[in-house]
This record gives structure tokens, C-alpha cells and sequence, in this order.
């Protein structure tokens, strides 16, 4: 009897999460209402360059990526005028877990488990509405990271970790690597090997009935890089050189099958 007492709890709790997964899926795949964004900034680092650069940040320095998510979904025909609204909430001061290199099915549902538990807590920030998807974005000098860490967005739980540079150069990029991190958050999978980092052919590529196909004209936002030929690619330098292709619509729901 207490067994099976013991299962029905345990059911009803993944009923639960099944069933709030399934409203969070809902909810931000509408395109209805506006999606609310948050931008959580920390500083990498504790470099003095990512402390200044992160202060000096304002909502307006995030605009390009609320005008490509409506300039793409205009372009499938979604209605509302705003789809996506960023918000920029104060800095941080705790880094939110780390996914160890190379982490097998596991490592990776513990990572996950824990950055959910950990944005729960960093994203409350008192005066403030929360907002539905959270994106940390953690501030690197430059002159000390060659390469950024893989940057990472989770579809369950809504959260998203940015590895961005504390540097107005690379202002553009990190838009491009928020973007394409939010678009994992609502369901969209990557376009590009994931051996060399080349985008894949056809759904990879911002146009895949260019003619003559290379070098393509823009890149696919899921992606990222811009095929030259089969074998080159290049990063554009802000969001004006991406676009979201077919395949990447379809998941996230801007079309229908
Ligand atoms: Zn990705």
C-alpha cells in the first residue's frame, strides 16, 4: 500500500513538471505576446575591463536584438509588432554553474538541474517583474580570453548562459551569440557541424536557393557563420548579417508544417 502510495506521489510530480514544461513550450512558441527577456550581466573575470564595460551598459545597447526578431518574424508573417522585449536588469554577483568540457547525458541533466535552481534565486531581483526567458550574460576582457567559453540556452527552464566580450568591437557578435542562445530557449537546434563548425547545408544556410550559391549573402542565425564555400565560413559582425532560416521558423513555431 505505501508503495504504491510512493508511486502515485512520484507520478504526479513528473505529471507536474511534464505539465509546466508543456505550458512553458506554449506560452513562448505563441508569438501572441511579447516575450520578455531579461539580461542578467556578470563580470567573468573580476577583470577591472568587464567591470566597466557592464556598468556602462544600458537597455538601448540590446535594441538590434529586439528589431531582428521582429524584422525575421515579420518576414514569416507573425503579426504582433514587438516579439521579443529585452530588459536589462542589474549586475550579478554570483556566476552560475559551469558545464565541465566534454560532459556526458548526466553531467549534463546535473548542469541543467543546477543552473535552473541557480537562476531561480539570480533572477529575482526585488522591484522587479521577472521575465519569462533569463539570459546570463557573463563579461570577459578580452586581452585576457583568446576564445570565448561555448555559450549555452536551455529550452527547459527558459535559461541561457552568454559568453560574451567586454569590448564595443564586439558588440555586434555578442548580440549575435544572445540571439542565437534565445532561440534555443524556444526550440530552435543548431545548423552547423558540430565537428568543424561549418554551417550545414541546405538548412544551415541564410539562403539556400542563392544562385550562385557561394558565398552566401547572410548567415543562418542557428548557424551563426556565413558559408564562403563548402569548406570556408565567416562570422558576420552584428545581427544585420543573420537571418532565420526556414528549418529554425518551423521549430520555433513562426510557421506551421
Ligand atoms: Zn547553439
Amino acid at each position: 500500500m505505501w508503495r504504491n502510495i510512493r508511486i502515485l506521489a512520484l507520478l504526479l510530480v513528473l505529471g507536474a513538471v511534464a505539465l509546466e514544461q508543456w505550458l512553458e513550450r506554449t506560452h513562448t512558441q505563441s508569438w501572441r505576446e511579447t516575450l520578455w527577456v531579461g539580461i542578467y550581466p556578470l563580470n567573468a573575470d573580476g577583470s577591472r575591463a568587464a567591470q566597466s564595460y557592464v556598468e556602462a551598459l544600458t537597455r538601448e545597447d540590446f535594441v538590434p536584438v529586439e528589431t531582428f526578431f521582429a524584422r525575421e518574424a515579420h518576414r514569416y508573417g507573425v503579426r504582433i509588432d514587438d516579439p521579443v522585449h529585452v530588459e536589462l536588469y542589474p549586475q550579478g554577483s554570483e556566476l552560475p554553474p559551469e558545464l565541465a568540457p566534454a560532459p556526458g547525458p548526466l553531467a549534463i541533466a546535473w548542469w541543467s538541474l543546477r543552473l535552473r535552481w541557480f537562476a531561480a534565486h539570480a533572477s529575482t531581483v526585488p522591484g522587479r517583474v521577472p521575465s519569462r526567458i533569463r539570459l546570463f550574460v557573463l563579461y570577459h576582457d578580452p586581452a585576457t580570453l583568446e576564445r570565448a567559453p561555448d555559450s549555452h540556452g536551455l529550452q527547459k527552464g527558459l535559461v541561457g548562459v552568454v559568453h560574451a566580450f567586454a569590448t564595443g568591437a564586439m558588440t555586434g557578435a555578442n548580440d549575435i551569440v544572445i540571439a542565437h542562445e534565445l532561440l534555443h530557449t524556444v526550440g530552435a537546434t543548431d545548423k552547423y557541424d558540430l565537428a568543424t563548425g561549418e554551417p550545414l547545408n541546405p538548412i544551415g544556410y541564410g539562403d539556400p536557393g542563392q544562385q550562385p550559391l557561394y558565398p552566401q549573402a547572410e548567415a543562418e542565425i542557428m548557424a551563426v557563420r556565413r558559408a564562403l564555400s563548402p569548406q570556408e565560413s565567416e562570422m558576420p559582425h552584428s545581427l544585420r548579417g543573420e537571418v532565420v532560416g526556414a528549418a529554425t521558423a518551423l521549430e520555433i513555431r513562426w510557421t506551421h508544417p
